[in-house]
């Protein structure tokens, strides 16, 4: 089964509306059709004039957010059809910073997912585990807490819309990468869950890395047979770093 290759950039909380002009500037002339699937994660006040911009061209444009609700008193957040309105494909969700910092929970999860597909958005689901629990043999136990919870309420024919990132915390903004073993390792952990719902559908969805990934390591890690793709952080900041992420992407 050929899954063609998907690469986002999460932006975090960088770049200001005009910043993210700039690096279009670079960035979208260097970009065609072929090749990997492109997609922008810029924050909230840049992500209207990034999808502006990148209509009409082959570069998609997500969130990094989304509450499971269309609208209502729930102050600060942002709804599916609010991201529809301006433009946007997807929205990443789960991110390990939102459960850290911000309280993002498996539950929520468990509504975002199903909501964002339903919408007609492409959600990208994070999952991984952190150092401690990677040293206490917990890897496993936590991704299929997480990867079941998460996609517990989505229907099966469905699964081939979500998009998983496997992100080991300890891996994200550090410069420690897993090793190669490591990440195909828990990548074919996930598809194996995955199999478990539906194994046919499990074949079909793309399970990206992410973790301090640059130009220098990616051609590695995405020539990986379970991993389909990167989350880069860091290294999405710079048009040209970005660019040659992109670039090393297997051919579908
Ligand atoms: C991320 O933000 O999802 C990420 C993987 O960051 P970095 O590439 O900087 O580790």
């Amino acid at each position: 089964m050929s899954r063609r290759p998907y690469v986002a950039a999460n932006w975090k909380m960088n770049k200001t509306a005009s910043e993210a002009d700039e690096f279009l500037d670079a960035f979208l002339p260097t970009q065609t059709a072929d090749g990997a699937e492109v997609v922008l994660c810029p924050p909230w006040l840049a992500l209207q004039r990034v999808a502006e911009r990148c209509a009409g061209t082959p570069v998609r444009v997500a969130a990094q957010n989304m509450f499971y609700e269309d609208s209502g008193a729930f102050t600060g957040e942002v709804s599916a059809p609010m991201l529809l309105d301006i433009g946007v494909d997807g929205a990443i969700l789960g991110h390990s910073e939102r459960r850290q910092f911000f309280g993002e929970t498996d539950e929520a999860l468990a509504r975002k997912v199903p909501k964002a597909i339903e919408a007609g958005l492409e959600p990208i689901l994070c999952v991984g585990e952190t150092q401690a629990e990677r040293e206490s043999n917990d890897t496993e136990s936590v991704l299929s807490h997480q990867v079941l919870t998460d996609l517990a309420e989505i229907h099966t024919d469905d699964l081939a819309k979500v998009v998983i990132a496997y992100e080991p915390v300890w891996a994200i903004g550090t410069g420690l990468t897993a090793t190669p073993d490591q990440a195909q390792e828990s990548c074919e952990f996930i598809r194996n869950l995955l199999r478990s719902r539906d194994p046919h559908k499990a074949e079909q969805v793309r399970i990206l890395y992410g973790g301090s990934v640059k130009p220098g390591n990616a051609e590695e890690l995405l020539a990986l047979p379970d991993i389909d793709g990167a989350l880069v952080g860091g290294a999405a900041l710079d048009p040209a770093d970005f660019g040659a992420i992109v670039a090393a992407a297997p051919a579908e």
